[in-house]
């Protein structure tokens, strides 16, 4: 297999002093790129944090085995700064890597406005941030590429995380709408999401599955998703233990009722079947695709009298 490169790229991936993002960081390191590594060293709440070794020491690191590296200590709420430090360090940067990520797990009931403002501000707001401030780049430059985590309590759902998975599901519609808004300046931004032992998921995991979900054997499809050759864009990925997948939107055949006074409750209850009717799907990629539909269902005839 070619190895993928990235040479004279710069990188930028927040919250790379730990977990998944730091073998990012290490990975493009190693490949040629100049890395910005990105990460305010907090604790795994958002609650406190500014330990700047967090960040050195993977820069460092990076540094030793003869990449190029520079380490920055800001919030991705201040994502600006962060693209900053990429243009003024390597006047450039050609890959956003948006990994940065706290949890702070509480029911609804007990949710405090602190829990869900934080975990959207970091999750939410921070790739935003970032994104905003390269895009001016990427556009001039006809070239970017973009990966903003999700999760899969983001698809699905999960117990105790309406905040994480609130700010994790919003993040799938913004990178879809990117890849919608860069497509003609060559600008692709797909959705990852991981699965991989780290901070945020020692409490979670039995150490068995620990032992199974290695943060680099993340690494291979992010390397793909963010190299010049990936054509790619609007997608959502899933990697863990080494399965790698993807995930898209799929819609029923549905149930298609005449717009008179045939179209009620009884009847929507009499086509449930219908409505969950998989066997003609349609998988949908753009708001064109429900037009399509609200289009044939103003078509059909009323009943017959
Ligand atoms: P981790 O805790 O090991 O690493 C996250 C890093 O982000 C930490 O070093 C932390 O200091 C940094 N960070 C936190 N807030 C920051 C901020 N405001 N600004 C800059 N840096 C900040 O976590 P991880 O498991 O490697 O998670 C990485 C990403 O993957 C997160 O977005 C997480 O939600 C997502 N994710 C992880 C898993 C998994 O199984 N590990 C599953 C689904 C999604």
């Amino acid at each position: 297999m070619p190895e993928l490169r990235y040479d004279g790229q710069v990188v930028v991936v927040t919250g790379a002093g730990a977990g998944l993002g730091k073998q990012y960081a290490k990975f493009f390191g190693s490949r040629g790129a100049k890395v910005v590594v990105n990460d305010l060293g907090g604790t795994f709440n958002g609650e406190v944090g500014n330990d700047q070794r967090v960040a050195a020491q993977v820069a460092d690191e990076i540094k030793a085995a003869g990449g190029i590296a520079v380490p920055d200590f800001n919030n991705v709420e201040q994502g600006e700064k962060i693209i900053e430090t990429a243009i003024g360090n390597f006047g450039r940067i050609d890959v956003l890597i948006n990994n940065a990520g706290i949890l702070r797990d509480i029911t609804l009931k007990n949710m405090t406005d602190k829990d869900w403002d934080l975990i959207h501000a970091v999750h939410l707001h921070g790739a935003y941030k970032t994104a905003r401030a390269a895009w001016p780049h990427f556009r001039k430059q006809r070239y970017g590429r973009i990966i903003n985590t999700s999760s899969a309590s983001g698809l699905f759902g999960n117990f105790g995380q309406s905040n994480y998975a609130s700010a994790k599901v919003a993040l799938v519609g913004f990178t879809e709408t990117l890849a919608k808004e860069g497509a003609k300046y060559n600008i692709v931004a797909n959705v990852l999401v991981p699965g991989a032992a780290s901070r945020l998921t020692q409490t979670v995991w039995t150490p068995e599955m620990m032992e199974v979900m290695k943060p680099d054997w993340v690494v291979p499809i992010v390397a793909v998703l963010v190299h010049s050759s990936n054509r790619e864009t609007g997608a959502i990925f899933e990697a863990a233990a080494g399965h790698f997948s993807k995930i898209r939107w799929e819609r029923s055949g549905g149930l298609l009722l005449r717009p008179d006074d045939t179209m009620t409750a009884g009847a929507v209850l009499n086509g449930w079947d219908k409505i969950h009717d998989f066997s003609k799907p349609e998988y949908g990629s753009g708001i064109g695709d429900s037009i399509g539909t609200l289009e044939r269902a103003m078509k059909l005839p009323p009943s017959p009298p």
